[in-house]
């Protein structure tokens, strides 16, 4: 049966660049396998290399002052790796969710944070607006995408302070202007690749002002001199994202797959706005096109639908258990296809209800 993967994370790859990637764990140089080669061979450079170009070069940051960085850990880490390199007297955070709040809560480790907003009031379904950034703090951080609840900033503000935004969960989903950001991290896991590498994109210039010391490999100064490799990286997780960034930029990079994904995205709000068994969590102009979060009207209606969803050969669709109900997950790699067969399900349970 065709499968269609909506899993929130890890998540679907290309078919592609799951071939090629398995394909190299056999034979990657002349009969070796990808994962029992030096990582300081020149194939594993060369991949290192163009996956750190590659990275830059889709989010239009070549040439003004970044670097690229395939570090370890998760997001989770850089949730304090930022703080241990740029907190020094205080930050600003937005918080907008689950991740934003466990971002707060590992820097308040190493120093003082104030949020500058928040929308726990109403569980996360919107994100605020119109709020200050004191000029005087040392960041300002936020979360482009709310992975759990469904939601996503459309804009950003004109930060007086580096902003660090972790972007887990749409990285290469859409267009922005990368360069208003100093620091941007990425799980590869949702969008990018296989778990166990992420990816960090950081403006040099703005390291180097804390005065504590840093271990060497949480240190992002000492991660760019050893270029990415302080020690042995996961190279299969590296190799993959390099993969995807390949396949990414040989359909026509961010601006092709933002079209792909604003189609899968209409469809789904739509069919979630017209279907009156189905309600959506998030406030509509805050509506993420990565992850569509909606419940059912009327629960009587669970087993059918789940009955229905799984015999359609749809994989994922739980909802995070602090939202609950269900969530769609339409990173780059879903086809629209697979929304397609979603929709479907939804509108067939209402003409069977
Ligand atoms: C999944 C996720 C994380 C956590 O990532 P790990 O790599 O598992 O540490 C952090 N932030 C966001 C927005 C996420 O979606």
């Amino acid at each position: 049966m065709k499968r269609h993967n909506f899993s929130a994370g890890p998540s679907i790859l290309p078919g592609s660049v799951l071939q090629k990637a398995s394909e190299a764990v056999i034979n990657f140089d002349n009969g070796l396998s990808l994962l029992e080669i030096s990582h300081r061979s020149k194939p594993f450079v060369d991949v290192m290399e163009n996956a750190r170009s590659l990275a830059l070069e889709l989010l239009g940051l070549e040439g003004k002052g970044y670097k690229a960085l395939f570090l370890q850990g998760g997001a989770s880490t850089q949730f304090f790796m930022v703080a241990l390199n740029m907190l020094e007297k205080r930050a600003g955070y937005l918080n907008t969710g689950t991740w934003s709040d466990k971002a707060i809560k590992e820097a308040k480790i190493y120093d003082d944070v104030y949020e500058v907003a928040s929308s726990k009031d109403a569980n996360y379904n919107y994100i605020p607006k119109g709020f200050d950034i004191p000029a005087d703090y040392d960041y300002f951080h936020c979360t482009s995408n709310n992975t759990i609840f469904g939601t996503q900033m459309k804009e950003f503000p004109n930060s007086p302070i580096p902003m660090i935004c972790d972007m887990s969960s749409d990285i290469f989903s859409r267009k922005l202007d990368f360069s208003k950001f100093d620091l941007i991290y990425a799980g590869a896991q949702k969008n990018m690749g296989p778990a166990g590498t992420t990816l960090v994109i950081v403006k040099e210039d703005i390291l180097g002002k804390v005065s504590r010391k840093i271990p060497s490999m949480m240190d992002y100064k000492v991660q760019i001199s050893k270029g990415s490799m302080f020690n042995t990286p996961p190279v299969f997780a590296v190799y993959t994202s390099m993969l995807t960034l390949e396949w990414l930029k040989d359909l026509g990079g961010i601006a092709a797959i933002e079209k792909e994904n604003d189609k899968k995205a209409q469809l789904i709000y739509s069919e979630i706005d017209l279907n009156p068994l189905f309600k959506g969590f998030s406030a509509k102009p805050d509506r993420s096109t990565m992850n569509a979060t909606f419940t059912l009207a009327n629960e009587d209606l669970k087993e059918t639908f789940e009955t229905m969803v799984k015999e359609a050969g749809i994989n994922g669709l739980n909802g995070h258990r602090s939202v609950g109900g269900y969530r769609a997950s339409m990173y780059n790699a879903l086809p629209l296809d697979s929304v397609g067969v979603l929709v479907d399900v939804m509108s067939e349970l209402e003409r069977k209800a």
